[in-house]
């Protein structure tokens, strides 16, 4: 039987630690249970949504008036298939738990990605990416619970239409599939993905190809510098990680852009001849450092891209610095950044 909590405080459930209650709330351990809240919550006509570690969402001081549903399926296993290993893994699995255990496997994939919070079944859902590697390279297949026919469902990895920061589950799909199950296709014995900078340069010195291990340690050590891996003794760490997509503009807005500024502006080639610029550098170039305070909150003093609760923040302190950040990036330069996390409850 599955059992299903009242009015439940959410900030506990989220990295940022602010937000308001849920009505209700269940911690699915398996797909029927999934099945079966779902039942529940259409019985009653309540909207339901899915939490999984917390780390991209931003919950109202309001909270939430239906049914959370605390993902909650653990498990991983893992089989060999045409060259591949492939890691099948509940969505409830803590994320860095199977990018930890795919290295000591000596699995390649998803080397660059450890140290990223939350859960399995949240890294297809923005398809999550890091240091030049994206989830989108090995996700095999993601098994779902389809809450318009509250039927399971399988999508391949075509069928999940990822790009950057982005998959069908957070754009037409959004909110309509609860994930059970990913399975990653990871290369055994493969090399690890040196494609960022600040990889590269940790690597400058050293003549041999490093290990999986010594990526994920690399990975780790520069994440921590920036406040990028979630740690109770570290203030910084307290976000939602990047709060600001980098924007992808047309070639003209570049021009726009490149004129507003007396420096050279930092871009990368984007899909369909567009650019992508550098969120964190619009930032501050309209004048807002690392460790700007706003009440309670803070950008981050390591990380200008995360917004960080110093403590007793509200959802709508939040709101306030995003708004005030978006506003001094557009007067600058005419450029709107959009958030990256999740909004729930507004
Ligand atoms: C310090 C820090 C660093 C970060 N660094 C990175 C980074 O380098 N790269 C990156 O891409 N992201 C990063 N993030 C963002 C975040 O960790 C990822 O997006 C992560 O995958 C979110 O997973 P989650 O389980 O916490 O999802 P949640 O925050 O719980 O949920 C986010 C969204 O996914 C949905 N969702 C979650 N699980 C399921 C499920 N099982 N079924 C259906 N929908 C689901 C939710 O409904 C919600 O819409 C960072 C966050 C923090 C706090």
């Amino acid at each position: 039987m599955l059992e299903i909590q009242e009015n439940v405080w959410l900030a506990p459930y989220t990295t940022l630690k602010v937000g308001g209650p849920a009505a209700f709330l269940a911690r699915p351990t398996t797909q029927e249970a999934v099945i079966e809240a779902l039942q529940w919550a259409q019985a009653r006509s309540l909207p339901v949504f899915v939490i999984g570690g917390g780390s991209n969402l931003l919950v109202s001081d309001r909270g939430f008036p239906g049914l959370v549903l605390h993902m909650s399926i653990s498990g991983i296993v893992s089989r060999s298939e045409d060259g591949k290993q492939i890691y099948s893994a509940g969505a409830g699995v803590v994320w860095d738990e199977l990018a930890a255990r795919a290295v000591a496997d000596d699995c390649a994939g998803v080397e660059c990605l450890s140290g990223i919070p939350g859960t399995v079944g949240g890294t297809p859902i923005q398809n999550v990416g890091a240091y030049g590697q994206d989830v989108a390279e090995t996700i095999h297949c993601v098994r779902a619970v389809d809450t318009a026919s509250g039927q399971p469902v399988i999508f391949s990895s075509s069928a999940c239409e990822f790009s950057y920061r982005r998959s069908r589950f957070n754009q037409r799909d959004r909110g309509r599939y609860i994930i059970t199950q990913v399975d990653y296709g990871l290369e055994p014995g493969g090399p690890p993905k040196l494609a960022y900078a600040d990889l590269r340069r940790h690597f400058a010195e050293s003549q041999e190809i490093p290990t999986l291990a010594e990526a994920r340690e690399a990975v780790l050590a520069i994440r921590r510098a920036k406040g990028m891996v979630l740690d109770e003794n570290d203030a910084d760490s307290r976000s939602a990680g990047s709060f600001f997509q980098n924007p992808v503009v047309t070639r003209a807005q570049y021009e726009r852009v490149a004129g507003a500024s007396s420096l050279p502006v930092p871009h990368f080639e984007a899909a369909d001849g567009q650019l992508k610029l550098a969120a964190a550098w619009l930032i501050e170039q309209s004048g807002i450092a690392k460790g700007f305070v706003l009440g309670s909150v803070a950008i981050s003093s390591k990380h200008t891209l995360a917004l960080t609760n110093r403590g007793g923040a509200t959802a709508a302190d939040v709101i306030l610095l995003k708004e005030y950040v978006q506003r001094r990036v557009f007067q600058r330069f005419g450029i709107e950044l959009h958030p990256e996390p999740v909004m729930l409850g507004f």
